[in-house]
């Protein structure tokens, strides 16, 4: 049979970075700056509420919207971090991760041949959904003279007649950057000027250091015009359970409810129980992971600098993105030479967009003592392949 494969996915090549882990996972004795996840277990309260609620018969499927109890427990977060008022019972739909809440969100708003404006580099869903939904993303290049933050006059350049949303994530990966409320402000004044809907990705929202926790949809009349996607994989480690958020006007969370009834029907009950643990008493536990992501961060920086790769302080997430030019190579050459010969793993920026090139996004969720190995392997290395 010829054309097994629907050609939509010839849009979309494999993820870069799935190459790169591939790779690793043949090699032993390989200290991985790779994954973007948290090296902490979730913390026990949490996993025990799900394993209690399991022996008490919690296994099978809750409403499409997720459990009330879950969206009232995100309404009152909402309200209490931000001021914000979502109605647990329109407002607020739990996804299947923010993954789910991209695809969702970009599917329940473009029409085919509409434009999604987003950062480049960016997170490697972004495009990859968009192209999913039938639609065009349109990147707007950022780079690291600017700590890769989105310019609202770059953005107004690039709005057509088929722009429909902006799609932006800060705290951002891969670069660690942040946008704080007054650069965020212009975004949202090119979006109102041009009616265009903002997907804001909050996935970090808390992972943020010396600076104040951002939401798109407090500024000024933009609630209304924001889908707002939050999750727990990453402040409370909690990548295995599955658990996000959507929070927008009725229409919207409808519309992607809609979607998500009939793929996904639900997210998993034991996440839900455990996200309700979560924000009632994960609180505590998880700042102490944060205040080590920031001893982490700290050295990383220090370090990368200290060995010739410049490298902007993230104020955000747990990604440094260093600038490998000084070395000659490539973004891809480094990370695949840096691995087979010194066994640290980073991720070719290229991979999050052609702005990327130039850059490795190292993670630093990861043990001080790897950390300190890997800047020491990573120092040999430069030294050997310094641009003369
Ligand atoms: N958004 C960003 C910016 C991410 O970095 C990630 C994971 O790395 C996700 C979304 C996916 O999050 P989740 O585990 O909630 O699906």
């Amino acid at each position: 049979m010829r054309n097994r494969i629907a050609r939509r996915l010839d849009r979309v090549s494999p993820s870069g970075i799935r190459k790169f882990f591939d790779l690793i996972s043949s090699m032993e004795g390989v200290i991985s700056l790779g994954v973007g996840e948290p090296d902490f277990a979730t913390p026990w309260h949490i996993t025990e509420a799900a394993i209690h609620s399991l022996g008490q018969g919690y296994t099978m499927y809750t409403s499409n919207s997720g459990m009330l109890e879950l969206r009232r427990e995100i309404a009152s977060y909402l309200k209490a971090t931000y001021n914000l008022d979502y109605d647990p019972n329109t407002e607020l739909l739990i996804t299947n991760g923010v993954s789910e809440g991209v695809d969702l969100a970009v599917r329940a708003i473009l029409d085919p041949g509409d434009e999604v404006i987003m950062p480049d580099p960016c997170y490697v869903s972004y495009p990859s959904c968009v192209l999913f939904a039938d639609g065009v993303p349109v990147h707007v290049a950022t780079n690291s003279d600017n700590e890769f933050k989105l310019r609202a006059a770059d953005v107004e350049a690039r709005i057509t007649d088929r722009t429909k949303a902006i799609l932006i994530g800060y705290p951002a990966n891969p670069t660690g950057a942040v946008m704080e409320m007054a650069d965020l402000a212009d975004i949202a004044d090119v979006a109102r000027r041009h009616n265009l809907l903002v997907i804001s990705d909050e996935i970090y929202n808390l992972l943020v250091y010396e600076i104040e926790p951002t939401c798109f949809a407090c500024l000024p009349e933009m609630k209304e015009g924001t889908i707002l996607l939050g999750g727990f994989s990453k402040f409370y480690a909690m990548t295995g359970w599955r658990i996000g958020y959507a929070a927008a006007s009725a229409d919207i969370i409808a519309a992607m409810t809609r979607i998500h009834q009939y793929t996904a029907l639900c997210a998993p009950i034991m996440g839900q129980v455990a996200a309700i643990e979560a924000l009632r008493a994960g609180e505590e536990e998880a700042r102490r992971m944060l205040e080590e992501y920031d001893r982490r961060r700290r050295v990383i920086v220090k370090g990368l600098n200290d060995i010739g790769l410049s490298c902007f302080e993230p104020r955000g997430a747990f990604y440094a993105f260093p600038s490998v030019t000084a070395t000659g190579l490539s973004s891809e050459a480094f990370a695949e030479k840096l691995l087979r010969q010194e066994k640290v793993a980073v991720v070719p920026g290229s991979a999050f967009g052609e702005c990327g090139e130039g850059h490795v996004r190292c993670c630093y969720a990861t043990s001080l003592s790897n950390i300190e190995e890997a800047v020491t392997r990573m120092a040999r290395f430069v030294k050997k392949h310094r641009r003369a």
